[in-house]
């Protein structure tokens, strides 16, 4: 087990010293303020240096190896990215500069706003919600203040059984019902059920295109049509845009407000809590209430405008993870037209490959071409190994675990997401360790049951995990 910074310490073992500059002593802090008893850990430069760097040799990271975490899109980003957000015009730039010394930034705001629209259809865009679920949230808003507006008393969202769980959360936030939508067997969703469901109570549906089993709804349009119908608004849950980005539009498909993770489509590594970006995208009649300030073009000019009476308000202080909008400006401008649509070509490719080989080994509950992921479970799997089981001991075989258990609908579930980042050789590679990893049941599932064996620390507790945390160090 890897000692922390703390058991490495011992009294003088740091030599290094201040050279004696002849400067006389000026303290001005007074004694009362100071602390002798920080305890700070005294250890020496080489053993510092070597500490940090295996401690990062811990992490399990994409740099690493094929990182298969279904719906959180983790692929590889390119490092020129990285590079340009880091520019010292852009990443000292005060929010308090005003406008005019701003001019770079807020183009860079307004230019990536018209990328997403034309990917999207959409006619605006704010990049002021921070995340995902904050953009669900702000989309949330936007039509909570519509119906408001229109002064008719809507308090239902409806939301497939195959959604993200940031989805009733965010309807819930805003104080709204959630109503669950049910899956036929394909894995659409159910037209009859959703028919049922459909009232002057429903102010929208709230639905992930692909969805969350990595599946085309081949009803789309039926669906959006049902809602227009019903004068009910057409949420897009757009993290899964990787599967269709430059190839089909989600204006296109009905949708009237979505958001997009700039953090999965958009080359940001992430994972660990962020930073992200959640932009929100609305057709032309809910560009009035999106949040302010909202960057406007006028002649070159670029300002924020605070002055929008209609619009939901404040979602962020300042103006969103500016940082991360260039890192997906940089990207965009870096791909061009052909190369963001080779990113849905590419991952639907990477997906279907590896369904079309896996699924000869392991059950695959809903047997249709998939997207950019798609869900296989464990009831193929010899010896009563389970999903849990097999995540684990893909850990030894170098890989990080897909996303396990959820979808819910799936019992048992594993969703694997190659990402568009991936050659052929290591989605093959990966197509091995599974395969070895089942013989493995029916021949030696000790092997299994007890893995994983090569990681720093071995299968946790979870429960006792969750239940009982210890996240500071005890002497
Ligand atoms: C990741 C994800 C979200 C939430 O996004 P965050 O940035 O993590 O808040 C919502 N819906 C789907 C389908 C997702 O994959």
């Amino acid at each position: 087990m890897t000692k922390l910074i703390f058991e490495k310490h011992g009294k003088g073992k740091n030599k290094f010293r201040v050279p004696d500059f002849g400067v006389k002593d000026n303290d001005v802090i007074p004694d009362k303020f100071k602390n002798s008893s920080v305890d700070l850990p005294d250890v020496n430069e080489v053993d510092v240096v070597r500490h940090y760097t295996n401690l990062s040799s811990l992490n399990f990271g994409v740099d690493r190896a094929m990182y298969p975490l279904g719906s959180c899109t983790m692929k590889h980003n390119p490092r020129i990215n990285e590079k340009i957000s880091s520019l010292m015009q852009f990443s000292a730039l005060h929010p308090m500069c005003g406008d005019t010394l701003s001019q770079g930034a807020l183009q860079v705001i307004h230019e990536l706003s018209v990328y997403l629209s034309a990917i999207t259809g959409m006619s605006a865009f704010s990049l002021a919600p921070a995340a995902g679920s904050h953009g669900e949230l702000t989309g949330v808003m936007i039509i909570k203040k519509y119906f408001e507006e229109i002064g008719e008393k809507r308090d239902k969202i409806i939301i497939p059984d195959s959604a993200h769980g940031t989805n009733p959360a965010s309807v819930a936030m805003c104080g709204f019902k959630i109503l669950e939508a049910p899956s036929n067997q394909e894995g659409d969703v159910d037209l009859d059920k959703l028919s049922g469901m459909i009232d002057g109570s429903v102010a929208a549906m709230m639905l992930t295109s692909p969805n969350t089993l990595g599946l085309f709804d081949r009803n789309i349009l039926k669906i959006s049509e049902m809602l227009h119908a019903n004068g009910s608004v057409f949420y897009a849950d757009g993290a899964n845009l990787n599967a269709v980005i430059g190839t089909a539009r989600m204006k296109d498909m009905g949708f009237d407000i979505m958001h997009i993770n700039l953090h999965k489509t958009f080359s940001t590594p992430h994972g660990g809590g962020g930073p992200g970006s959640g932009p929100v995208g609305v057709v032309e009649k809910f560009v009035k209430y999106l949040p302010v300030p909202f960057v406007r073009e006028e002649g070159g000019k670029y300002a924020l405008d605070y002055n929008r009476p209609d619009s939901i308000g404040r979602v962020h202080s300042f103006y969103g993870n500016f940082l991360v909008a260039l890192k997906s400006y940089a990207y965009i401008r870096t791909l061009g037209p052909e190369g963001i649509r080779d990113i849905s070509r590419i991952s639907v490719l990477n997906a279907n490959y590896l369904r079309s080989r896996l699924m000869k080994e392991f059950n695959l509950p809903i047997n249709r071409t998939c997207m950019h992921e798609f869900v296989l479970n464990d009831k193929d799997i010899p010896n009563h190994v389970t999903t849990n089981d097999l995540a684990k001991r893909l850990l030894d075989y170098g890989y990080h675990a897909p996303t396990v258990y959820f979808p819910l609908l799936i019992p048992g579930a594993m969703m694997i997401e190659p990402t568009e980042t991936e050659g052929k050789d290591s989605l093959d590679e990966f197509v091995d360790a599974m395969i070895k990893i089942k013989k493995e049941a029916s021949d030696n599932p000790e092997i299994i049951l007890g893995a994983p064996h090569t990681t720093p620390v071995r299968r946790v507790d979870a429960v006792a995990a969750a239940r009982n945390p210890i996240l500071k160090w005890q002497e």
